[in-house]
């Protein structure tokens, strides 16, 4: 069946726009009790604990509270948001801002202000842990109103709330106020009209194999439908086919509408969060061979293009899911992202390392002897890290050393090959020296115009047919290579050491 496309927002459509659930992310500073909000909110709602309190991490989940439903991105941390939102994917429609009562505002409080100002949501704030004896709401107020952030009570409107996320106090307003925030916003959705849903985490699982969560804002998503991955400029990714829609609390179902977050099987490549699921329907959906003959190319053009452009592969893990994306974040272009993950270095991690090529960078997370040893055995490198920075600082030098392949090297000397010669199976190269010494030591970069062609140490000077170990400028010399070195005259020899 073909599903008809809705080309805009025209009277027909209307009827069918409907309020959905609103999708709201939870940001503030590390340790201010966001995930222990996330899982108090969770574990409150009476629909879960209809199912059992049986749940499964998908990245976000849906409660109902009096009759309404909320969906919760349950990766919390600003970096995440950020980097879902660098895609262009409005994926939130609402923040809570925590703020722990006893600490009040400090540096990633004032990030998540900066990030939910630019994403242009609004926002309100959970004063959290007031049961602790040292809690101030009024202290947490007070700073807020420093940051332009003005509570009710201090010059503004935005909603506060005190709550305890531990002991589970005040959540009930705060659902509450949630629902009134999304109520003004008149959050429209459409279970009928063309699909957009917003990728919230993708992974290789080494059981069930590429997984991805997704949040649907508009349209249906269904069993067996065709899909795309895009980014906000159309631009494809990967596609597939739907084979599987998991909900929140781990029931197979067989579509799912506006609001609603699930995992789904059937996308061919692990993504970035933040892209977008498009359905291939009415005449794309007829030209499906096509289309997937075309991203095919365009997915082979990509990889040749990578090819092109050299680039760091690495397999991310870390452990946490914040950590984890503020490296990917920080990364730049050069550095491709396979997969990243939390939790420890895996069998299956060594396995993608050794067939892709990659790095595995492990950040704060160990691995077993077993996993060692076959990494051993498959000559994968492992990099352990416990200090972001120190990480970073690696990966950007290994990056520099692609962009600019003698950042670490001093070059020694300088000579151009003037003249090739073939004297008992040398082939053997006649150059003079222009700058610098060359020693026998040192290693050498051979440079045809401004690309270094190959790498080699000299196996014989010969000068004035004696033999010597080093050469200075304005020397000529014969040059004969330990490895066989398709030089050509005009060739230039670099003489360097590593810094
Ligand atoms: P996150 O880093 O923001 O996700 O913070 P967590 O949810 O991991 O909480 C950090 C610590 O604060 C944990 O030890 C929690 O048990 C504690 N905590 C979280 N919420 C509350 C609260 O409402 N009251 C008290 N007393 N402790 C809390």
């Amino acid at each position: 069946m073909v599903r008809k496309k809705t080309k805009s927002v025209n009277k027909e459509n209307e009827k069918v726009f409907k309020n959905r659930p609103p999708v709201v992310v939870i940001l503030g500073h590390v340790d201010h009790g966001k995930t222990t909000l996330l899982s108090s909110i969770r574990e409150t709602d009476l629909t879960t604990k209809e199912y059992g309190g049986i749940t499964q991490h998908i990245g976000a989940y849906q409660i109902e509270h009096q009759g309404k439903k909320i969906t919760f991105i349950d990766t919390p941390g600003h970096e995440a948001f950020a980097k879902m939102r660098s895609y262009g994917a409005k994926v939130a429609d609402l923040a809570i801002l925590v703020v722990a009562a006893d600490d009040g505002v400090k540096p990633q409080t004032k990030e998540a202000i900066q990030h939910i100002k630019a994403a242009g949501i609004p926002f309100l704030v959970a004063i959290n842990k007031t049961d602790l004896p040292g809690a101030s709401p009024d202290m947490v107020k007070a700073q807020l109103a420093q940051e332009n952030v003005l509570v009710e009570g201090y010059g503004g409107n935005i909603v506060t709330v005190n709550i305890s996320g531990k002991q589970k106090k005040g959540l009930d307003e705060l659902l509450e106020m949630i629902l009134l925030l999304a109520e003004m916003e008149d959050l429209k959705g459409s279970n009928k009209g063309e699909l957009r849903a917003i990728i919230i985490e993708s992974k290789l699982d080494s059981k069930r194999g590429i997984v991805t969560s997704l949040i649907i804002k508009d349209g249906t998503l269904k069993l067996k439908d065709e899909i795309t991955v895009v980014n906000k400029n159309q631009k494809v990714f990967t596609n597939g086919k739907i084979k599987r829609i998991i909900d929140d609390k781990g029931r197979s179902i067989n579509k799912a509408e506006p609001g609603r977050p699930v995992e789904i099987m059937g996308i061919k490549k692990v993504v970035s969060a933040g892209l977008l699921v498009k359905l291939l329907e009415g005449k794309e959906l007829k030209k499906t061979k096509v289309v997937k003959k075309i991203t095919r190319k365009i997915v082979k053009k990509e990889d040749e293009d990578k090819e092109e452009k050299k680039k760091i592969k690495i397999i991310l893990k870390a452990d946490t899911f914040g950590v984890l994306q503020a490296i990917k974040a920080s990364f730049s272009e050069e550095v491709e992202i396979i997969h990243s993950q939390t939790g420890e270095v895996s069998e299956s991690d060594v396995l993608l390392a050794k067939s892709t090529g990659s790095v595995i960078i492990a950040f704060n997370v160990n691995m077993s002897s077993p996993v060692q040893k076959l990494a051993d055995m498959e000559k994968v490198i492992i990099k352990k890290y416990r200090i972001i920075y120190e990480l970073l600082e690696d990966i950007q030098s290994q990056v520099l050393k692609i962009l600019e392949p003698t950042i670490d090297e001093e070059i020694l000397g300088e000579g151009k090959v003037i003249a090739e010669f073939k004297i008992k199976g040398n082939h053997i190269a006649g150059c003079r020296v222009t700058k610098g010494v060359i020693n026998k030591r040192n290693l050498i970069h051979i440079k045809r115009g401004d690309k270094i062609i190959t790498n080699s140490k000299v196996k014989s000077f010969q000068k004035k047919k004696q033999e010597v170990q080093e050469v200075k400028v304005g020397d000529e010399v014969g040059i004969v290579f330990q490895k066989d070195v398709d030089f050509e005259k005009g060739d230039v020899i670099l003489s360097y050491s590593k810094k």
